[in-house]
């Protein structure tokens, strides 16, 4: 049968994602990327935020113009399963994100096939560049940040067995992938759940010894996690990569305390110098939010201030979106920040945060980075690639690139840089590949 899919959100649901690929693959079925040609359409949805919710059910809408058989999956699903179904008879089934192994098997009832279908058989599809792919070492997430519905929906952590995650990295590093980028809601908390203690230094420690793998790393680290067993793992590796990906939400400790983190902005400063005085190239990358209950505009200075202090290499940021269910969608309706505002927060915090990337970019100038070359545009004769400084997400850079020799997509070059801009880095191929 031809099955199309559509992976919405973020990198954890792509993951799933391929995984279901990869089991629809070895159960027979063939994957199609024009929906016009599916027999059954796979969706598998997004539930984070109220942005990312519309367009959940605008692909479902859309979808079923071209498939008779419309199948949801992922958070949305999870979230709203009965809505959903009252709402949207055009769905066919809606597959819990702990049953995903029955997806064949449901895919195999709903369009009557003759004969069994086997179950997962381990395989899993890579759906972007082979020579990268993510591994999940968790899912869950038991930190129940305030604002976060990322609890209610996927529960509490449960992290993968050690072996389980080195036979998945095997076979990804068999398959071709040479940069493994490890996610979870966090990364950090890796182990606690199932081994009683912390173990990402311990998985790493295991993953280093994975031949074929170039680059390791790691996102969504939580700050007081960062331990010293975690750092010295990492600085002992050869392959994971100098990135600390560490979401700190806020600097104002009276705001954190409210969203229900960990840790204080001194904490976050403490780490942050302890990082960069032992990786002398660390990328810092965080993420925060404007416009949180009771924020005033005294706690976004602070922020503001915090950013510039800290000079993240890069910054993401989101304006609070109100999450049903989730503790601070209880708090007194008279918190509420106006969106306007909070939008004109966030907007003044990317404009301060692109000096800096500009400024944190200009300091590459000269240096040769050891470039993962990705694309080719034949028009403007450019090579485009990422550095060991950009995780393979939109919220990082490329390295735009000229080379007198054709290169390969998906080896490293070195590569000498000579321009910067806000995001991104320009230069020129040194000799061959190595
Ligand atoms: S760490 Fe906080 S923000 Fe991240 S998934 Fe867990 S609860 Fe949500």
């Amino acid at each position: 049968m031809k099955v199309g899919f559509v992976s919405l959100g973020c990198s954890k649901n792509l993951v799933d994602s391929e995984q279901m690929m990869g089991m629809l693959k070895g159960a027979g079925h063939v994957l199609v990327s024009n929906p016009r040609q599916a027999d059954a359409i796979v969706i598998n949805t997004c539930g984070f935020i109220n942005p990312a919710k519309e367009e959940s059910i605008n692909t479902i809408f859309e979808m079923s113009r071209y498939a008779n058989k419309i199948i949801v999956v992922g958070c949305l699903a999870e979230r709203y399963e009965e809505a959903l179904r009252e709402e949207i008879p055009e769905i066919s089934a809606i597959v819990p994100i702990h049953d995903y192994d029955k997806l064949p098997s449901i895919l195999k009832d709903l369009l009557e096939q003759d004969g069994e279908v086997p179950y997962y058989n381990g395989l899993r599809t890579i759906s972007g560049n082979p020579w990268s792919a993510y591994l999940k070492i968790s899912d869950g997430c038991s930190n129940h940040c305030a604002f976060c519905a990322i609890p209610l929906i996927r529960k509490e952590q449960k992290s993968k067995l050690i072996p389980e995650i080195l036979e998945e990295a095997q076979l990804l590093a068999s398959m071709g992938v040479q940069e493994l980028t490890l996610i979870a809601q966090d990364t950090t908390k890796y182990g606690l759940d199932n081994y009683g203690q912390l173990m990402l230094g311990t998985l790493l420690k295991e993953l280093d010894k994975i031949e074929g793998l170039r680059w390791i790393r790691i996102l969504y680290m939580y700050p007081d996690e960062i331990d010293e067993d975690l750092l010295q793992a990492m600085k002992e590796s050869s392959k994971v990569v100098p990135y600390f990906d560490i979401p700190m939400q806020h600097a104002s400790n009276r705001l954190l305390k409210m969203m229900n983190r960990r840790g204080t902005k001194e904490d976050v400063q403490a780490l942050t110098q302890k990082i960069r005085t032992m990786f002398p190239n660390a990328v810092l990358r965080t993420t925060v939010i404007t416009g949180f209950p009771s924020e005033t505009e005294e706690d976004f200075e602070e922020l503001m201030e915090f950013i510039q202090d800290i000079q993240w290499d890069r910054l993401g940021g989101f304006v609070y979106s109100k999450e049903e269910d989730t503790p601070a969608s209880f708090l007194p309706e008279e918190l509420t920040v106006d969106p306007e505002i909070a939008t004109n927060r966030l907007t003044r915090l990317m404009e301060t945060q692109k000096e800096i990337s500009f400024q944190s970019n200009k300091r590459k100038i000269g240096q040769v980075l050891d470039v993962l070359v990705e694309d080719f545009d034949p028009i403007a004769h450019l090579y485009h690639g990422r550095s060991a400084a950009d995780a393979p997400d939109e919220v990082d850079g490329q390295v735009i690139f000229t080379s007198e020799n054709s290169l390969e997509l998906g080896t490293f070059i070195p590569v000498l840089i000579n321009e910067a801009s806000q995001y991104d880095l320009y230069g020129q191929a040194l000799d061959s590949t190595h």
